[in-house]
């Protein structure tokens, strides 16, 4: 594996690639989330290139970009174990050159959800850094999960309206036991903490559970999902029901909905969701 920080030595690297080259965007603090992203670049792709940059402006004022867990040698040891085979990790200097001025702006799709929680600037952010993540490494696929499912619906749009020609492919979210998402910022939570964000996924679960059972009210469904919330004591951000690709609210459900949910746990803001399918 070759670690490089400049967008001239990335693209160098990749100028004689056995291609498809295959891009896993990532933050960094890799868990098995990440890993499950690069585990189907490495069987689709013959070169497998993953960036690692905490992007600074997709995080709000008052939001916990000092506070992220950055781990850059474990990450780079995790990177090599999982068969990439060149890590892109630039500074933010590299990304925003003195004059930066260009934003990246997917109308619709930035607002609801994360948007109307943390801003419509940040999706801005997201859909600029991943265009020019993009360019730089011209993949032919970049993977994403579907725990950011707004994200990848964001992005995937983004590819498509500005003509950018690489795959968009979004991977199951992974798990843990009691399934609480992977991410990073369960690093976050104590012992006590931990146990209590098992009730987001088991309020998504309570959500599915009342659709396939006939729910047709999204209203009522929803609010199926906040008392499990509120008996475990989380009072959520949000908890909505949404159309899965144009993220438009769902009062009556007539087909798949997304579900998603926000809630903070101590110092961690946590999103997670799932498709809820009605019973045909
Ligand atoms: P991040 O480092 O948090 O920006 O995430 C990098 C990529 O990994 C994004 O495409 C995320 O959607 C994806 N990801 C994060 N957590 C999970 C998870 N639990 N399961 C699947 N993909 C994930």
């Amino acid at each position: 594996m070759r670690t490089v920080s400049t967008i001239a030595d990335a693209r160098g690297a990749l100028a004689d690639a056995p291609r498809p080259v295959g891009l896993v965007p990532t933050m960094g603090a890799l868990h098995d989330g990440h890993r499950s992203l690069l585990a189907r670049a490495r069987a689709e792709c013959a070169t497998v290139v993953m960036s690692l940059f905490v992007n600074p402006t997709q995080f709000g004022a008052g939001e916990d970009l000092a506070a992220y867990p950055r781990d850059g040698a474990g990450d780079e040891r995790a990177a090599r174990e999982a068969g990439v085979d060149l890590l892109f990790a630039p500074d933010a200097g590299e990304m925003y050159p003195q004059g930066f001025a260009t934003t990246v702006s997917v109308a619709g799709l930035r607002e609801p959800l994360e948007g109307a929680a943390r801003g419509p600037t940040h999706f801005d952010a997201v859909a600029t850094v991943v265009a020019k993540l993009l360019n730089i490494i011209a993949p032919q696929v970049a993977y994403f999960g579907q725990k950011d499912a707004q994200q990848a619906l964001v992005i995937a749009r983004m590819a498509r309206d500005l003509d950018i020609p690489t795959l968009i492919e979004v991977c199951p979210t992974v798990r843990e036991g009691d399934g609480l998402a992977r991410s990073s910022r369960n690093a976050y939570l104590d012992a006590a903490q931990r146990e209590q964000a098992s009730a987001i996924p088991a309020a998504l679960r309570v959500v599915a559970a009342a659709i396939r059972a006939g729910e047709r009210d999204g209203t009522l469904a929803a609010a199926a999902g906040l008392d499990e919330l509120r008996r475990r004591g989380v009072e959520p951000e949000y908890l909505a029901l949404a159309d899965p690709q144009t993220l438009e609210p769902v009062a009556h459900v007539t087909g798949p909905v997304l579900v998603a949910v926000a809630a903070r746990i101590g110092r961690a803001r946590l999103i997670d969701n799932l498709i809820a399918q009605p019973a045909t």
